[in-house]
């Protein structure tokens, strides 16, 4: 029973630190700021207790005192409670106030430092604090108009320090700032970076000079650098290859983030819009569970998705109860869901697909014949089973998973329609998405990550803009740039 008063960095889920997962992973209670990244609060359990405690700028705000008052009650009933806090939270923050009170009440805490949008935001916009010859100081300081008409912030002598000046809080009082910087002896023609929604894929960056602050287009919330360092331009975040695109990702939540983090790294927004879910088999397992106990007796298992490989392994109490079956995949996500388990594949097909994988398959052995084991979803083309009969194989296939059309929230599935592309790994994402969003929500580049999912797409009279060489996540996204990247 502790509260952990956690940072949890600029925005970038990627800049959450390894500790900040590990109590995020066993939360029981979240209780989180406006501004968090919806992926991070994922990191707690399904079952986990999330609270909002948002302050939103001149809205409705939960007063510091009952925020702590929270804190104290559910550390002090004993549960592990998380209070999620922007960047860091001891820096501009109240972490402060927060720990006061837990100490006070008795009530174990712990620290996590974050990384402070005042360090990361300015990273990301490519402009170094501290420059050899350009500065020596790095003053952070916060532009709460708190701090100016109460005269607790001596601007001036901030000014006087000469190096770089890093603002929190400050778009709505820039011009005062940028006056008074001046007045303790600033140059008007000082450089000046204004980065909004740094680390996001919203990041936008403005750069002027002091003189030029107060009328410049900057909105909130921005951390505004000051200095010569300013003047540096190693801008790399925005000039990603996806930096401005939007982009849906359809798979089921549990296989989405293979997809969404790629693109993330490349600067995409990513909309998760989940179009099917997965579901146990129509008979609970029963057949699946059966021909897992007796997979020795088969020559190959044949497996179709990384789904399949996950339904089925599970059912293995040893990785040596394949005995002498060999093992087919049909791409390298799949096989690498097997590889996972140490389970390496004997047939990978040039090409990932069915037509392709039947033609690597050998014929069944002339004189015993051969027992192909094929599990996978409920609904699927027979073009498998039908060539390996073709083939002389006796072909047993087993119903692993069913897929199901998803019904997404409203505001999720017009935030989707408002992208620039969609992304299609299988044609049930295809059938699903008409059937949960409709075909008036495609955005206007649609993307397949394969023929058998282009066609399918096709067969539904959407124009397929994209069509991966390759058929993996990687060769999806490649083709994407290709077509939406601004290289
Ligand atoms: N504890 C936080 C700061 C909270 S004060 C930290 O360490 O980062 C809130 C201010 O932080 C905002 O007004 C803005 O100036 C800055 N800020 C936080 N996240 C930001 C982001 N992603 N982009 C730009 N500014 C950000």
């Amino acid at each position: 029973m502790t509260v952990y008063l956690v940072g949890a960095g600029p925005g970038d889920p990627g800049l959450l630190t390894v500790r900040a997962a590990e109590v995020l992973a066993r939360a029981e209670v979240v209780v989180h700021d406006r501004l968090s990244v919806a992926s991070l609060l994922d990191l707690a359990p399904p079952g986990a207790e999330r609270i909002s405690v948002g302050k939103t700028p001149r809205g409705p705000s939960t007063p510091q005192v009952d925020i702590n008052a929270l804190l104290v009650a559910r550390g002090g009933a004993g549960q592990e409670v998380v209070r999620l806090k922007g960047g860091d939270p001891f820096v501009f923050a109240r972490g402060g106030e927060e720990a006061a009170a837990l100490q006070s009440a008795g009530v174990a805490f712990e620290i996590v430092p974050g990384i402070t949008s005042a360090v990361a935001v300015p990273a990301y916009a490519g402009v170094p604090l501290t420059a050899r010859g350009l500065n020596t100081t790095v003053t952070v300081v916060t532009g709460h108009e708190d701090s100016l008409s109460g005269g607790r912030t001596d601007w001036e002598a901030v000014a006087r320090l000469g190096g770089t000046i890093v603002v929190l809080m400050g778009v709505a009082t820039r011009a005062v700032i940028a006056e008074r910087l001046m007045a303790g002896g600033l140059a008007p023609t000082t450089p000046v970076a204004a980065v909004r929604w740094g680390t996001r894929p919203e990041q936008h960056t403005v750069r002027t000079t002091l003189a030029g602050l107060g009328p410049a287009p900057v909105a909130s919330p921005a951390v505004i650098v000051v200095g010569a360092v300013a003047g540096l331009d190693l801008a790399w975040y925005e000039r990603l290859a996806l930096f401005g695109r939007s982009v849906v990702v359809t798979r089921p939540p549990a296989q989405a983030s293979a997809l969404s983090g790629r693109l993330a790294r490349l600067g995409a927004r990513v909309v998760e819009l989940p179009v099917i879910e997965i579901h146990d088999p129509t008979d609970g397992g029963a057949a699946l569970a059966s021909a897992a106990a007796a997979v020795a007796a088969y020559d190959w298992v044949v497996f179709t998705s990384a789904n399949a490989v996950e339904r089925f392994l599970h059912l293995l109490r040893d990785a040596r109860a394949f005995g002498p079956a060999r093992v087919a995949a049909i791409g390298p996500g799949t096989a690498a869901a097997l590889a996972e388990a140490r389970v390496v594949s004997d047939l990978v097909p040039e090409r990932f697909v069915a037509e392709s994988l039947l033609d690597a398959f050998p014929p069944a052995p002339p004189a015993r014949g051969g027992r192909v084991l094929l599990p996978r979803a409920a609904v699927a083309r027979d073009v498998l089973p039908d060539g390996l009969r073709a083939r002389g194989w006796e072909v047993d296939v087993v119903e692993a998973y069913r897929t199901r059309t998803a019904c997404p929230p409203p505001a999720l599935v017009a935030s989707a329609a408002g992208c620039d592309a969609v992304t299609f790994t299988s044609s049930s994402s295809v059938t699903g998405f008409l059937e949960a969003v409709g075909r008036e929500a495609l955005p206007p580049v649609v993307a397949c990550i394969g023929p058998v999912t282009a066609a399918t797409a096709r067969r539904h009279r959407i124009t397929v803009d994209v069509e991966a060489d390759v058929h993996t996540l990687d060769g999806l996204v490649d083709a994407l740039v290709a077509v939406l990247g601004r290289r």
